[in-house]
């Protein structure tokens, strides 16, 4: 029998799970091997106190470097109207950019190190023996029974979302990926530009350069076969000396959309990182946000197999005041001067807020 099963090796599994075997209590984490580990595969940024983060959770410096090169110079084309709207391209130089596959192994190892049970294949959640009061997970055709289980699948919340809770849709971003090895942007360079249908991020690592294109629902609609684009995702591959339509180029196609639990705890159930709440990949701030997160859960874990429930709740609560405190700081960085009769840029400049928790309407358990 194994304490806590995690379903699902982002960074915020990890972070759980490694957490969780450090503090004694079993733990086991499931990785889907059809897919690729990390959401994109590409390179992010990491801001100056995610670093601190990564360092304090393990990650050797010396890794952090090997990984990593400091941009030379950083280029952002944005027209903020708010005081403040700055602050987020200021801290872009003194980021790092690293490769997310790369650093999620190395984030593996610590988890296995500090003896958590990694099972490269997927695990599938058969349900909940009442009796035994135990949850009873299929991997590789054997079953297993778990007291706790951790939904860190991702944006899709797959598994905590057909338990009880629900996915609410604040923003429905979509981020088209361009690589290739052609194009013409020179390494060490980060471009960061808003444009009338979305905003754009572009950097070059290891001789190959990538183009990510924020748009929303209308400028990005699903198109599998990549035979139409956004106009501006056309323009920048232009400026960047990219043809979309190359076979060398490779193309992919992502949720980007913010998103929240209504409840992020059901009975015997948590859910961590990108699956409790998306946030908006302007801020840069997702891999920090999923490590934290884990590490909060982690704490709450330890604390309910105790009987100390009301650190559930504690959770739930720092979910909801991060969420609301994104929607503010998003709000601001989304002040853009020149586009603001354009839809994508009309509907972000409204101050959000999320509500705050009523206790009594959660089953705080586990
Ligand atoms: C376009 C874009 C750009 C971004 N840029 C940045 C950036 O620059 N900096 C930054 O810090 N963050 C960025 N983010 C956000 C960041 O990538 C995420 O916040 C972070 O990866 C969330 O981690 P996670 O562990 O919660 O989820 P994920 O990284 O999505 O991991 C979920 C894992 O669960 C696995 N899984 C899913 N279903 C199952 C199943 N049934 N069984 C087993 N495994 C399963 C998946 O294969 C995946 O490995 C960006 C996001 C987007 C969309």
């Amino acid at each position: 029998m194994i304490e806590v099963a995690i379903i699902g090796a982002g960074p915020a599994g990890i972070s759980v799970g490694s957490c969780l075997s450090k503090a004694g209590i079993s733990a086991c984490i499931f990785s889907d091997e059809r897919r690729k580990i990390g959401v994109h595969g590409t390179v992010q940024t990491i801001g100056r106190s995610a670093i601190e983060g990564l360092i304090a959770f393990g990650v050797s410096k010396q890794y952090l470097a090997d990984l990593s090169h400091l941009p030379d110079r950083t280029v952002v084309d944005w027209q903020e109207d708010r005081d403040g709207g700055t602050d987020l391209f200021a801290a872009l130089p003194r980021s790092l950019v690293v490769d997310q596959t790369r650093l999620e192994r190395a984030l593996i190892a610590i988890a296995v190190r500090n003896g958590a049970n990694v099972q490269p294949s997927k695990a599938v959640l058969i349900g909940f023996d009442a009796v035994k009061r135990l949850w009873e997970i299929e991997c590789q055709g054997r079953t297993l029974f778990a007291r706790v289980v951790v939904d860190a699948t991702g944006r899709a919340a797959s598994v905590i979302r057909r338990n009880g809770a629900k996915l609410e849709m604040i923003d429905a971003l979509t981020a088209w990926i361009v690589s290739s090895s052609t194009a013409n942007l020179s390494s060490s360079l980060i471009v960061v530009k808003a444009v009338p249908d979305g905003w754009i991020f572009a950097c070059s690592e290891c001789n190959k350069s990538s183009l990510t294109f924020v748009g929303n629902e209308a400028t990005c609609r699903l198109d599998p076969a990549y035979t139409s684009y956004p106009t501006s995702l056309v323009e920048a591959c232009h400026e960047m000396g990219i043809d979309p339509g190359s076979r060398e180029v490779t193309r992919s196609k992502s949720s980007a959309a913010v998103t929240c639990l209504d409840r992020a705890v059901v009975p015997a159930m948590l859910a961590v990182g990108d699956a409790a709440m998306a946030l908006d990949p302007l801020c840069a701030e997702g891999i920090a946000k999923a490590i934290q997160s884990g590490e909060r859960a982690a704490a709450a874990i330890t604390e309910a197999l105790q009987g100390r429930f009301g650190a559930l709740i504690q959770y739930e609560r720092s979910r909801r005041t991060e969420l609301s405190e994104h929607l503010r700081s998003r709000a601001r960085f989304y002040g853009e001067s020149r586009y603001q009769s354009e839809p994508f840029w009309k509907s972000r400049s409204n101050l959000a807020w999320y509500p705050g928790i009523n206790p009594k309407s959660f089953q705080f358990s586990l």
